[in-house]
Protein backbone atom coordinates (compact mmCIF):
# COMPACT_ATOMS: atom_id res chain seq x y z
CA UNK A 1 0.00 0.00 0.00
CA UNK A 2 2.54 2.64 -0.79
CA UNK A 3 1.08 6.01 -0.96
CA UNK A 4 2.43 9.19 -2.59
CA UNK A 5 1.33 11.20 0.44
CA UNK A 6 3.71 11.41 3.01
CA UNK A 7 2.68 9.28 6.17
CA UNK A 8 3.41 11.53 9.28
CA UNK A 9 5.20 9.72 12.51
CA UNK A 10 4.73 12.01 15.67
CA UNK A 11 7.65 11.85 18.20
CA UNK A 12 9.99 10.68 14.82
CA UNK A 13 12.72 10.95 17.59
CA UNK A 14 12.26 8.64 20.00
CA UNK A 15 12.92 4.84 20.44
CA UNK A 16 9.67 3.08 19.47
CA UNK A 17 8.97 5.87 16.49
CA UNK A 18 12.57 6.29 15.35
CA UNK A 19 12.39 2.77 14.05
CA UNK A 20 8.99 3.21 12.60
CA UNK A 21 10.37 6.04 10.41
CA UNK A 22 12.99 3.75 9.38
CA UNK A 23 10.97 0.64 9.09
CA UNK A 24 8.50 3.06 6.30
CA UNK A 25 11.43 4.46 4.53
CA UNK A 26 12.46 0.78 4.00
CA UNK A 27 9.50 0.22 2.70
CA UNK A 28 9.42 3.20 0.17
CA UNK A 29 7.20 5.60 2.12
CA UNK A 30 7.39 9.69 2.17
CA UNK A 31 7.95 10.13 5.60
CA UNK A 32 7.43 13.30 7.46
CA UNK A 33 8.60 13.13 11.00
CA UNK A 34 7.76 15.55 13.95
CA UNK A 35 10.37 16.13 16.26
CA UNK A 36 10.61 18.92 19.16
CA UNK A 37 14.10 20.64 17.98
CA UNK A 38 14.97 21.28 14.49
CA UNK A 39 16.49 18.65 12.03
CA UNK A 40 20.09 19.12 12.45
CA UNK A 41 19.71 17.88 16.03
CA UNK A 42 18.58 14.54 14.59
CA UNK A 43 21.52 13.21 12.38
CA UNK A 44 20.54 9.55 13.12
CA UNK A 45 16.99 10.55 11.57
CA UNK A 46 18.36 12.35 8.43
CA UNK A 47 21.38 9.48 7.79
CA UNK A 48 18.72 6.91 7.79
CA UNK A 49 18.70 4.76 4.26
CA UNK A 50 15.93 6.82 1.81
CA UNK A 51 15.69 9.74 4.21
CA UNK A 52 17.51 11.84 1.77
CA UNK A 53 14.70 11.56 -0.50
CA UNK A 54 11.70 10.63 1.71
CA UNK A 55 12.08 11.91 5.08
CA UNK A 56 11.01 15.45 6.25
CA UNK A 57 11.18 16.54 9.39
CA UNK A 58 9.17 19.55 10.87
CA UNK A 59 8.63 21.01 14.69
CA UNK A 60 5.83 19.89 16.82
CA UNK A 61 5.06 19.88 20.15
CA UNK A 62 2.30 18.31 22.41
CA UNK A 63 1.84 21.33 24.64
CA UNK A 64 0.97 23.41 21.38
CA UNK A 65 -1.62 22.12 19.88
CA UNK A 66 -1.77 24.22 16.82
CA UNK A 67 1.95 23.14 15.52
CA UNK A 68 0.49 19.98 14.57
CA UNK A 69 -1.99 20.94 11.63
CA UNK A 70 1.00 21.74 9.24
CA UNK A 71 2.34 18.10 9.43
CA UNK A 72 -0.75 16.46 8.72
CA UNK A 73 -1.69 18.56 5.65
CA UNK A 74 -1.69 16.06 3.07
CA UNK A 75 -1.10 13.42 5.00
CA UNK A 76 -3.33 9.72 4.78
CA UNK A 77 -2.24 8.66 7.85
CA UNK A 78 -0.81 9.70 11.26
CA UNK A 79 1.07 7.22 13.87
CA UNK A 80 0.87 8.89 17.08
CA UNK A 81 3.67 7.93 19.20
CA UNK A 82 4.74 11.31 20.83
CA UNK A 83 4.34 11.06 24.54
CA UNK A 84 6.34 11.38 27.75
CA UNK A 85 7.88 7.93 28.71
CA UNK A 86 9.40 8.31 32.19
CA UNK A 87 8.58 6.69 35.68
CA UNK A 88 8.89 8.75 38.87
CA UNK A 89 8.45 12.49 37.91
CA UNK A 90 8.50 15.19 40.25
CA UNK A 91 4.64 16.85 38.93
CA UNK A 92 2.64 14.07 37.65
CA UNK A 93 0.06 16.59 35.71
CA UNK A 94 2.53 18.23 34.25
CA UNK A 95 5.15 16.53 33.26
CA UNK A 96 3.03 13.41 32.08
CA UNK A 97 -0.90 14.00 32.26
CA UNK A 98 -0.31 17.33 30.07
CA UNK A 99 1.20 16.38 27.53
CA UNK A 100 0.15 12.88 27.03
CA UNK A 101 -3.55 14.02 27.00
CA UNK A 102 -3.14 17.56 25.70
CA UNK A 103 -1.43 16.06 22.84
CA UNK A 104 -3.62 13.13 22.16
CA UNK A 105 -6.32 15.48 21.80
CA UNK A 106 -4.55 17.93 19.66
CA UNK A 107 -3.42 15.75 17.60
CA UNK A 108 -7.18 14.53 17.02
CA UNK A 109 -7.59 17.49 16.09
CA UNK A 110 -5.64 18.61 13.82
CA UNK A 111 -5.90 15.06 12.01
CA UNK A 112 -9.49 16.18 11.69
CA UNK A 113 -8.53 19.44 10.60
CA UNK A 114 -6.64 18.53 8.05
CA UNK A 115 -9.22 16.94 5.96
CA UNK A 116 -7.44 13.96 4.29
CA UNK A 117 -6.36 11.49 7.03
CA UNK A 118 -8.03 7.96 6.74
CA UNK A 119 -6.59 6.51 10.04
CA UNK A 120 -4.80 7.65 13.25
CA UNK A 121 -2.86 4.97 14.53
CA UNK A 122 -1.78 5.38 18.22
CA UNK A 123 0.87 3.80 20.50
CA UNK A 124 -0.52 3.47 23.40
CA UNK A 125 0.57 0.48 26.30
CA UNK A 126 -0.48 -2.32 28.60
CA UNK A 127 -0.53 0.46 30.80
CA UNK A 128 -3.54 1.59 29.56
CA UNK A 129 -4.70 -2.27 29.80
CA UNK A 130 -3.74 -2.60 34.02
CA UNK A 131 -1.18 -1.21 36.46
CA UNK A 132 -1.55 -4.48 38.49
CA UNK A 133 -1.18 -7.77 37.13
CA UNK A 134 -3.39 -10.31 38.03
CA UNK A 135 -2.48 -14.17 38.44
CA UNK A 136 -5.39 -15.79 37.48
CA UNK A 137 -6.32 -13.45 34.52
CA UNK A 138 -5.25 -13.47 31.29
CA UNK A 139 -5.29 -9.47 29.95
CA UNK A 140 -7.26 -9.06 26.62
CA UNK A 141 -7.84 -5.69 24.74
CA UNK A 142 -11.08 -5.50 26.20
CA UNK A 143 -9.62 -4.68 29.32
CA UNK A 144 -8.97 -1.28 30.81
CA UNK A 145 -6.93 0.30 33.40
CA UNK A 146 -9.35 1.50 35.85
CA UNK A 147 -7.02 1.70 39.14
CA UNK A 148 -4.49 4.61 38.13
CA UNK A 149 -4.38 8.48 38.99
CA UNK A 150 -2.70 11.18 39.47
CA UNK A 151 -1.43 9.74 42.58
CA UNK A 152 -1.06 5.85 41.82
CA UNK A 153 1.17 4.77 39.04
CA UNK A 154 0.71 8.49 36.94
CA UNK A 155 2.61 7.04 34.04
CA UNK A 156 -0.26 4.46 33.71
CA UNK A 157 -2.91 7.14 34.44
CA UNK A 158 -1.36 9.69 31.44
CA UNK A 159 -1.84 6.52 28.75
CA UNK A 160 -5.06 5.12 30.05
CA UNK A 161 -6.18 8.80 29.57
CA UNK A 162 -5.03 9.75 26.61
CA UNK A 163 -5.94 6.42 24.88
CA UNK A 164 -9.69 6.52 26.33
CA UNK A 165 -9.77 10.27 25.21
CA UNK A 166 -8.62 9.34 21.55
CA UNK A 167 -11.77 6.23 21.43
CA UNK A 168 -14.16 9.05 22.55
CA UNK A 169 -13.20 11.58 20.26
CA UNK A 170 -13.67 9.61 17.39
CA UNK A 171 -16.76 7.90 18.74
CA UNK A 172 -18.85 11.23 19.92
CA UNK A 173 -17.08 13.45 16.92
CA UNK A 174 -17.21 10.91 13.93
CA UNK A 175 -14.36 13.07 12.69
CA UNK A 176 -13.82 11.18 8.91
CA UNK A 177 -10.55 8.98 10.36
CA UNK A 178 -10.74 5.32 12.45
CA UNK A 179 -8.08 4.69 15.25
CA UNK A 180 -6.16 1.68 16.11
CA UNK A 181 -4.19 1.22 19.20
CA UNK A 182 -1.14 -0.58 19.32
CA UNK A 183 -0.47 -1.37 23.23
CA UNK A 184 3.37 -2.84 23.44
CA UNK A 185 4.47 -4.26 26.69
CA UNK A 186 7.82 -3.53 27.50
CA UNK A 187 10.04 -2.71 24.56
CA UNK A 188 13.72 -3.47 23.69
CA UNK A 189 16.02 -3.68 21.45
CA UNK A 190 18.57 -1.86 19.95
CA UNK A 191 18.47 2.19 19.56
CA UNK A 192 18.40 4.15 16.29
CA UNK A 193 19.35 6.97 18.40
CA UNK A 194 21.76 8.07 20.98
CA UNK A 195 19.23 8.34 24.04
CA UNK A 196 18.91 5.53 26.36
CA UNK A 197 14.95 4.75 26.40
CA UNK A 198 13.37 3.72 29.81
CA UNK A 199 12.65 -0.13 29.66
CA UNK A 200 16.30 -0.03 28.71
CA UNK A 201 17.49 1.84 31.32
CA UNK A 202 15.62 -0.43 33.53
CA UNK A 203 17.88 -3.55 31.78
CA UNK A 204 21.06 -1.42 32.58
CA UNK A 205 20.29 -0.99 36.76
CA UNK A 206 19.64 -4.23 36.72
CA UNK A 207 23.11 -5.33 35.07
CA UNK A 208 24.88 -2.05 37.42
CA UNK A 209 23.89 -3.46 40.62
CA UNK A 210 20.92 -1.02 41.14
CA UNK A 211 18.80 -3.40 42.41
CA UNK A 212 19.44 -5.35 46.01
CA UNK A 213 18.02 -9.18 44.45
CA UNK A 214 16.48 -11.37 42.71
CA UNK A 215 12.89 -10.20 43.31
CA UNK A 216 9.66 -12.24 42.17
CA UNK A 217 8.45 -9.91 39.50
CA UNK A 218 8.10 -10.58 35.87
CA UNK A 219 7.26 -8.62 32.88
CA UNK A 220 5.97 -8.58 29.16
CA UNK A 221 8.95 -7.53 26.69
CA UNK A 222 8.67 -7.12 22.94
CA UNK A 223 11.23 -6.23 20.04
CA UNK A 224 11.30 -2.24 18.84
CA UNK A 225 11.36 -3.42 15.30
CA UNK A 226 8.93 -5.56 16.01
CA UNK A 227 6.47 -2.86 17.58
CA UNK A 228 7.24 -0.53 14.59
CA UNK A 229 6.29 -3.34 12.11
CA UNK A 230 2.88 -3.46 14.16
CA UNK A 231 2.38 0.18 13.93
CA UNK A 232 2.81 -0.01 9.79
CA UNK A 233 0.85 -3.48 9.28
CA UNK A 234 -2.19 -1.44 12.02
CA UNK A 235 -1.54 1.48 9.35
CA UNK A 236 -1.41 -1.00 6.26
CA UNK A 237 -4.22 -3.14 7.03
CA UNK A 238 -7.60 -1.82 5.64
CA UNK A 239 -9.09 -4.03 7.73
CA UNK A 240 -7.53 -3.67 11.50
CA UNK A 241 -9.48 -2.15 14.34
CA UNK A 242 -9.90 -1.06 17.65
CA UNK A 243 -6.70 -1.72 20.12
CA UNK A 244 -4.18 -4.27 19.71
CA UNK A 245 -1.92 -5.68 22.66
CA UNK A 246 1.40 -6.31 21.09
CA UNK A 247 3.96 -8.68 23.77
CA UNK A 248 6.24 -11.30 22.83
CA UNK A 249 5.94 -13.01 25.89
CA UNK A 250 7.20 -13.18 29.76
CA UNK A 251 10.15 -13.06 31.37
CA UNK A 252 10.85 -13.09 34.63
CA UNK A 253 13.74 -11.20 37.03
CA UNK A 254 15.65 -14.56 37.93
CA UNK A 255 15.82 -15.86 33.81
CA UNK A 256 16.30 -12.40 33.04
CA UNK A 257 19.63 -12.32 35.47
CA UNK A 258 20.42 -15.88 34.56
CA UNK A 259 20.41 -15.33 30.61
CA UNK A 260 22.69 -12.04 31.13
CA UNK A 261 25.04 -14.14 33.21
CA UNK A 262 25.53 -17.09 30.82
CA UNK A 263 25.44 -14.85 27.73
CA UNK A 264 28.73 -13.09 28.96
CA UNK A 265 27.30 -10.65 31.16
CA UNK A 266 28.59 -12.53 34.25
CA UNK A 267 30.82 -10.06 35.39
CA UNK A 268 28.56 -7.43 36.03
CA UNK A 269 26.98 -6.70 39.51
CA UNK A 270 23.90 -8.88 38.58
CA UNK A 271 22.10 -9.50 41.67
CA UNK A 272 22.71 -12.44 43.44
CA UNK A 273 20.31 -12.29 46.68
CA UNK A 274 17.79 -14.53 46.10
CA UNK A 275 14.24 -12.45 47.58
CA UNK A 276 11.87 -14.66 45.24
CA UNK A 277 10.71 -16.49 48.11
CA UNK A 278 7.72 -14.86 51.14
CA UNK A 279 10.85 -13.72 53.43
CA UNK A 280 12.07 -11.05 50.50
CA UNK A 281 8.96 -10.53 49.53
CA UNK A 282 7.77 -9.21 52.21
CA UNK A 283 11.27 -7.57 52.76
CA UNK A 284 10.93 -6.16 49.97
CA UNK A 285 7.26 -4.66 50.57
CA UNK A 286 8.81 -2.95 53.24
CA UNK A 287 11.84 -1.52 51.25
CA UNK A 288 9.67 0.16 48.73
CA UNK A 289 8.34 2.90 50.61
CA UNK A 290 12.11 3.76 50.95
CA UNK A 291 11.87 3.97 47.16
CA UNK A 292 11.16 6.60 44.88
CA UNK A 293 7.16 7.11 45.22
CA UNK A 294 6.56 5.58 41.83
CA UNK A 295 8.67 2.85 42.24
CA UNK A 296 7.60 2.02 45.01
CA UNK A 297 4.24 1.92 44.10
CA UNK A 298 5.39 -0.66 41.22
CA UNK A 299 6.91 -2.77 43.56
CA UNK A 300 3.98 -3.01 45.65
CA UNK A 301 1.33 -3.47 43.10
CA UNK A 302 3.84 -6.15 40.96
CA UNK A 303 6.02 -8.01 42.62
CA UNK A 304 4.54 -11.67 43.46
CA UNK A 305 1.99 -11.67 40.81
CA UNK A 306 2.28 -13.13 37.21
CA UNK A 307 1.28 -11.34 34.56
CA UNK A 308 -0.43 -12.68 31.35
CA UNK A 309 -1.35 -10.65 28.26
CA UNK A 310 -3.26 -12.49 25.14
CA UNK A 311 -1.77 -11.19 21.95
CA UNK A 312 -3.98 -13.52 18.94
CA UNK A 313 -5.87 -10.85 17.61
CA UNK A 314 -2.63 -8.87 16.59
CA UNK A 315 -1.67 -12.28 15.44
CA UNK A 316 -4.35 -13.40 13.75
CA UNK A 317 -5.48 -9.83 12.38
CA UNK A 318 -2.19 -8.39 11.49
CA UNK A 319 -0.32 -11.27 10.58
CA UNK A 320 2.51 -10.46 13.45
CA UNK A 321 4.54 -12.83 14.57
CA UNK A 322 7.65 -11.69 17.58
CA UNK A 323 11.10 -12.26 17.38
CA UNK A 324 11.99 -14.35 20.98
CA UNK A 325 12.17 -11.70 24.24
CA UNK A 326 15.81 -12.68 25.05
CA UNK A 327 17.39 -12.08 21.52
CA UNK A 328 16.20 -8.79 21.39
CA UNK A 329 17.38 -8.01 25.10
CA UNK A 330 20.58 -9.21 24.31
CA UNK A 331 20.81 -6.94 21.10
CA UNK A 332 19.68 -4.18 23.11
CA UNK A 333 22.05 -4.80 25.73
CA UNK A 334 24.98 -4.82 23.04
CA UNK A 335 23.65 -1.58 21.61
CA UNK A 336 23.87 -0.37 24.96
CA UNK A 337 27.21 -1.25 25.47
CA UNK A 338 28.76 0.22 22.22
CA UNK A 339 27.13 3.24 22.61
CA UNK A 340 28.96 3.94 26.23
CA UNK A 341 25.63 3.43 28.36
CA UNK A 342 27.37 0.32 29.74
CA UNK A 343 30.70 -0.41 30.19
CA UNK A 344 32.29 -3.12 27.57
CA UNK A 345 31.63 -6.87 29.11
CA UNK A 346 35.24 -7.57 29.40
CA UNK A 347 37.08 -4.18 30.42
CA UNK A 348 34.93 -3.25 32.84
CA UNK A 349 35.92 -2.46 36.11
CA UNK A 350 33.39 -1.65 38.82
CA UNK A 351 33.96 -0.93 42.48
CA UNK A 352 32.46 0.47 45.52
CA UNK A 353 32.35 4.25 44.50
CA UNK A 354 33.34 3.30 41.21
CA UNK A 355 30.82 4.54 38.18
CA UNK A 356 29.80 2.80 35.76
CA UNK A 357 29.89 4.12 32.13
P1 LIG B 1 10.93 7.91 23.94
O1 LIG B 1 11.12 8.68 25.20
O2 LIG B 1 12.13 7.41 23.24
O3 LIG B 1 10.07 8.76 22.92
C1 LIG B 1 9.10 9.65 23.32
C2 LIG B 1 8.89 10.64 22.22
O4 LIG B 1 7.88 11.57 22.63
C3 LIG B 1 10.15 11.45 21.93
O5 LIG B 1 10.23 11.68 20.54
C4 LIG B 1 9.87 12.75 22.65
O6 LIG B 1 10.53 13.88 22.08
C5 LIG B 1 8.38 12.87 22.43
N1 LIG B 1 7.80 13.81 23.36
C6 LIG B 1 7.76 13.75 24.70
N2 LIG B 1 7.18 14.86 25.19
C7 LIG B 1 6.88 15.64 24.12
C8 LIG B 1 6.29 16.91 23.94
N3 LIG B 1 5.87 17.66 24.97
N4 LIG B 1 6.11 17.39 22.68
C9 LIG B 1 6.53 16.67 21.61
N5 LIG B 1 7.11 15.47 21.71
C10 LIG B 1 7.28 14.96 22.95
O7 LIG B 1 9.95 6.73 24.31
P2 LIG B 1 9.45 5.46 23.51
O8 LIG B 1 9.83 5.50 22.10
O9 LIG B 1 9.81 4.28 24.30
O10 LIG B 1 7.89 5.67 23.66
C11 LIG B 1 7.09 6.11 22.59
C12 LIG B 1 5.67 5.81 22.91
O11 LIG B 1 5.53 4.42 23.18
C13 LIG B 1 5.14 6.54 24.14
O12 LIG B 1 3.82 6.91 23.83
C14 LIG B 1 5.18 5.47 25.23
O13 LIG B 1 4.23 5.73 26.19
C15 LIG B 1 4.85 4.23 24.42
N6 LIG B 1 5.29 2.97 25.00
C16 LIG B 1 6.62 2.73 25.21
C17 LIG B 1 7.02 1.52 25.74
C18 LIG B 1 8.46 1.19 25.97
O14 LIG B 1 8.77 0.23 26.68
N7 LIG B 1 9.40 1.92 25.39
C19 LIG B 1 6.03 0.48 26.10
C20 LIG B 1 4.67 0.82 25.79
C21 LIG B 1 4.33 2.03 25.26
P3 LIG B 1 12.01 14.31 22.56
O15 LIG B 1 12.96 13.38 21.85
O16 LIG B 1 12.11 15.71 22.12
O17 LIG B 1 12.03 14.16 24.06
Amino acid sequence: MITEKPVCVTGASGFIASHIVAGLLADGYRVRGTTRKSREHYPFLLQLPGAEERLELVEADLLRKESFLPAFRECEYVIHTASPYVINVKDPAKDLVEPALQGTMGVMEAARSAGGVKRVVLTSSVAAVTDEPDSTKVFTERDWNTRSSLHRHPYHYSKTVAEKSAWEFVSRQKPGFDLVSINPSMVTGPALGPDINTTNAMIRDIMIGVYPGIMDLNWGFVDVRDTARAHILAMETSGASGRYLCSAGLLDMRTLVEQLSYSGYGNYPLPKTDLTGRFGTALMMALSYTQPRDTGTYIRTHIGRSLRYGCSKIKQELGMSFMPVMESILEGVEDMVRRGHLAPPRSRRVGPGKKEA
